[in-house]
């Protein structure tokens, strides 16, 4: 019997199932998909969150096979173009999620973690004593099998569209917004021809800063991020409703959106869409954590904003330390107190940023805002530059 059932192996999951094993606890990991498997996403891991995975021993490896990214490229309405280098010479990196999920998988099975692909999980199993609802572990479809998994604690980090956080009434899609996103891989993109040069150490070489982009347009916008093995990764975000013929056919929308946007067309005319597009959406979750005993929530499964900022896995890793936090703490002593705790220390770590991002979300979908913030963006280019620092949660790298 494992003392802590973990629902998901993503980046929550394996991140919280590494330290409870560490901690000396017995993790299970279970998830419906095989891995290595693919994840829609911008696939760039940001500064802030390099450092939370290196303070964890969990960084070397996406360090030495991402694509280093120095900062941020925002471009909006009628030209506005700034290039936000990250202070300090602070870096990302860009991966597939294919491989950093993977990597950090392989490291919680070495933590000690257990592991079990093709387990879809389907309810949370729950008792109740007619006032409070405990959860004592889940139900499961394994191998054409439905089976019941028991466990004291069950940490559901099994993402945005949380089966146990949905299942059990705690989360909801809100009516506004309704964003969907919709991501492919493109080969042959030409770079942003601007690109910052800088030196080498050496002063000699010209060195090319690699910049994730953003480009903010009416109602929407386009990430882009080259990622290793030459592809590019190009995600769309806007607003959509049930039913919208749009996105019935992604790749030509992709491709739409691309050949009518002045500064993207040429940089795509001889790109080939190498990956069939994936769509995703509504994209935002509010979840009510009603602190029931024997669940703990982490990563996507405990509430989605919106990806524009790039940090998902931020909250991710952040959230699972928490979780492992609290789930060491309720094995050893109970679970008085344990969900306040976690509460208090969630939003200590994250209000402000949900703040900023709830900020920046409600400018994108305004179009007049986005008037004033592009007017702003070139009379006050270092207030976009502090933007790109405190989306990338520079302030979390030690000095
Ligand atoms: C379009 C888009 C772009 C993004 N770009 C970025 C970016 O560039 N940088 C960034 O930091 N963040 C980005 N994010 C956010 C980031 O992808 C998420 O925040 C992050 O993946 C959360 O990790 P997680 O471990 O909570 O969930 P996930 O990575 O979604 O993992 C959940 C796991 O649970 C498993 N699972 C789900 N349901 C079940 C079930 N019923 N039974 C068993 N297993 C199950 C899934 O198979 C999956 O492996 C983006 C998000 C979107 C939508």
């Amino acid at each position: 019997v494992s003392d802590v059932l973990i629902v998901g192996a993503g980046p929550a999951g394996t991140v919280a199932g590494t330290i409870l094993a560490r901690a000396g606890a017995r993790v299970r990991i279970v998830d419906r998909a095989s891995f290595p498997r693919d994840k829609l996403c911008g696939d760039t891991v940001n500064p802030g969150t390099m450092a939370r995975l290196a303070a964890l021993r969990l960084s070397d490896e996406i360090a030495a096979r991402g694509l280093r990214v120095d900062g941020m490229l925002v471009t909006g309405e009628r030209g506005v173009r700034i290039e936000g280098r990250y202070p300090r010479g602070h870096a990302g990196r860009a991966m597939l999620r294919r491989d950093l999920d993977w990597l950090l998988l392989q490291q919680a099975m070495a933590a000690g973690c257990a592991f079990e692909s093709g387990v879809a999980v389907r309810r949370a199993l729950v008792e109740s004593d007619g006032t409070r609802r405990v959860v004592r572990g889940v139900a499961a479809s394994a191998g054409g099998r439905e089976i019941e998994i028991d466990a004291p604690i069950t940490i559901a980090a099994d993402g945005r569209h949380s089966t146990l956080a949905f299942g059990l009434g705690l989360a909801r899609h809100p009516d506004r917004p309704r964003r969907w996103a919709v991501g492919a891989y493109y080969d042959n993109v030409a770079r942003d021809q601007d690109q910052v040069q800088t030196r080498s150490r050496s002063g000699r070489e010209p060195v090319t800063s690699m910049f994730g982009e953003m480009h903010i347009r009416r109602g929407r916008y386009i990430g882009i991020a080259p990622v290793p093995g030459g592809l590019t990764n190009v995600c769309l975000v806007r607003p959509s409703q049930p039913g919208d013929a749009d996105f019935q056919d992604p790749a030509a929308l992709l491709a739409r959106e691309l050949a009518c946007d002045s500064l993207l067309r040429d940089r795509f005319a001889d790109a080939r869409i190498a990956t069939p597009p994936v769509v995703l959406g509504p994209l935002a979750v509010d979840v009510r954590d009603e602190g029931l005993d024997g669940l703990l929530l982490a990563g996507d499964a405990a509430g989605f904003i919106d990806p524009m900022t790039g940090d998902g896995l931020g909250f991710a890793i952040r959230g699972a330390e928490l979780a492992a936090a609290a789930a060491l703490r309720a094995l050893e002593h109970g679970w008085r107190g344990v969900h306040a705790d976690l509460a208090a220390g969630r939003a200590s770590a994250f209000a402000d940023k949900w703040r900023f991002n709830r900020v920046l979300r409600a400018l994108v979908a305004e179009p007049r805002a986005v008037d004033v913030a592009a007017l702003a963006a070139r009379v006050m280019p270092a207030a976009v530059r502090a933007v790109v620092a405190r989306a990338g949660d520079c302030h979390l790298v030690p000095a």
